[in-house]
C-alpha cells in the first residue's frame, strides 16, 4: 500500500482533461458549524444532520474521485472538525493519491492535537478563513467574538507542526476597503496559498453589498501587483475575469503573443499564468481556466452533486449516482464546459475559454447560469 503522502499516481496537471476530470473536488462534509459568518454560502447550523454522508459513503466518494484522476480534494463545511471521522477521511483520500486539504472553522474544536492528527493522516494543506485585518472586522463578519484570535493561534500551530497554511478571504463591498491591510497581514502569516474569493450573493451573503465592475478591475490591479511581489500562490475564486485582466496586462508588454487561442486553446493558460506547485511543493493552481462544472465539482453534506458550491443546481446524489458519470455527462456540466453557449458579451469574448465569467454570480443574479458575468468591465469586439 502507498504511504499517506504518496502522490505519485497523480496525473501531470496540464494533462488533465476537464471534460473527464475535475482539477479540484470539494466535499462539504457537514453543514454544522459554531460560527455564523455573514457571507456563509451554506447558511450553516450548529448541529450535524442525520442525513450527512456516512464514513463508508465518504470513503466510496473519495475512491471514485481518485479513480477519475482528481488531483486535489478539499474537505469543507460547515466546519469539518464537527466530524469525528475527519482524520480517517483525510487518510483514506491521501492513500488514494489525492492531495487532501481541509478548511476547519476557527473554534475551540480546532486544537493543536487535531492539526497534528490531520498531518499524520496525510493532510497536504490546511486553510483558515480571515476576512478582516482586525478582530473587530473579522469577528463581526464571522458572527462570533474571538474567531480572529483563534485563527492566529491555529496558524501558529500549523507552522509549529509543519502543515502548509492557506488563508481564504472573501471580499465584498463590506471589506474591500481593507485590501491593503489584508495584503500586509497575509504577507506576515507565512502562507503557501492565499485564496481570494469575490462574493457571490447567495446564502447569508445576499445581505452584503457587492462591488461593481470598476471595483473588480481595481481589485484585480492591486492583487496582480501583490501576487507578483510574493512567492506564494495568490488564487482568485469567482472572478475568472482576473485571468482576462492578466492576459491583457501581458499583451501590453509582449504585443499580443499571448492571445488565448495561441496559448494552447481549450482554456490552457499561457506559461506566465501557470504554477503547478506552490512553495515547497505545496498545492499549485490549475493549468486551465477552472470554472463551475469545468475542472470543479462540489458535493454537499447530503451527497448532492453540484457544479460549484456557489451554483445550487443539484445534478445527482453520490448515494445513488456515479459522480464520474454526472460530472462527465450531465447536461448542466456539459453546458458549463461549452463557452460558445454563453450569452451576451461572454459568448463572443475572445477570453471565454480561459474566463467565461462567474457562472455562479450570473445564476445568483439572473437565474440563468449561461447569462453574462454581471461585473466585467471588458467590452469584447464583435465578429
Ligand atoms: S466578457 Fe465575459 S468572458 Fe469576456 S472577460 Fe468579461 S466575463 Fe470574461
Amino acid at each position: 500500500m502507498s504511504s499517506p503522502h504518496d502522490h505519485s499516481r497523480l496525473p501531470q496537471p496540464s494533462a488533465i482533461d476537464f471534460d473527464q476530470t475535475p482539477f479540484v473536488a470539494i466535499w462539504e462534509t457537514t453543514r454544522a458549524c459554531d460560527l455564523a459568518c455573514r457571507h456563509c454560502r451554506a447558511e450553516a447550523i450548529p448541529d450535524r444532520s442525520e442525513d450527512e454522508l456516512t464514513t463508508g459513503q465518504g470513503f466510496a466518494l473519495l475512491t471514485e474521485l481518485a479513480g477519475m484522476g482528481t488531483p486535489i480534494c478539499v474537505l469543507s463545511g460547515g466546519d469539518p472538525a464537527k466530524r469525528p471521522d475527519l482524520c480517517a477521511l483525510v487518510e483514506h483520500g491521501a492513500r488514494t493519491g489525492m492531495r487532501m486539504a481541509t478548511i476547519p472553522a476557527a473554534t475551540p474544536l480546532l486544537t493543536k492535537d487535531l492539526i497534528r492528527d490531520l498531518k499524520a493522516a496525510g493532510l497536504a494543506q490546511m486553510a483558515l478563513s480571515l476576512d478582516g485585518p482586525s478582530a473587530e472586522v473579522h469577528d463581526t463578519f464571522r458572527g462570533v467574538p474571538g474567531a480572529f484570535d483563534l485563527t492566529f493561534q491555529a496558524a501558529r500551530w500549523a507552522h509549529e507542526l509543519g502543515v502548509p497554511l492557506q488563508i481564504n478571504t472573501t471580499f465584498s463591498e463590506y471589506n474591500s476597503g481593507s485590501l491593503g491591510q489584508m495584503v500586509s497581514l497575509v504577507r506576515k502569516l507565512d502562507v503557501v496559498f492565499w485564496e481570494v474569493f469575490f462574493l457571490v450573493p447567495m446564502g447569508r451573503g445576499r445581505e452584503l453589498g457587492q462591488m461593481n465592475a470598476d471595483q473588480f478591475e481595481e481589485m484585480f490591479a492591486r492583487l496582480a501587483a501583490f501576487a507578483h511581489s510574493v512567492d506564494f500562490i495568490v488564487k482568485i475564486t469567482e472572478a475568472p475575469h482576473y485571468r482576462r485582466y492578466l492576459m491583457q496586462n501581458r499583451r501590453k508588454t509582449d504585443g499580443g503573443a499571448n492571445h488565448p487561442h495561441a496559448a494552447g486553446g481549450h482554456g490552457l493558460l499561457p506559461a506566465h499564468m501557470r504554477r503547478d506547485f506552490g512553495p515547497g511543493g505545496s498545492i499549485g493552481v490549475a493549468p486551465r481556466g477552472v470554472n463551475s462544472g469545468n475542472g470543479y465539482v462540489f458535493v454537499n453534506y447530503l451527497g448532492e452533486i453540484f457544479p460549484s458550491g456557489f451554483l445550487p443546481l443539484s445534478c445527482g446524489n453520490v448515494k445513488n449516482d456515479s459522480i464520474a458519470e454526472v460530472y462527465r455527462s450531465h447536461s448542466v456540466f456539459r453546458e458549463l464546459r461549452t463557452p460558445e453557449l454563453l450569452k451576451g458579451k461572454c459568448g463572443i469574448c475572445e477570453f471565454r475559454h480561459i474566463c467565461g465569467g462567474s457562472r455562479a454570480r450570473a445564476y445568483a443574479m439572473t437565474g440563468d447560469y449561461l447569462e453574462v458575468e454581471p461585473f466585467c468591465a471588458y467590452e469584447p469586439k464583435k465578429g
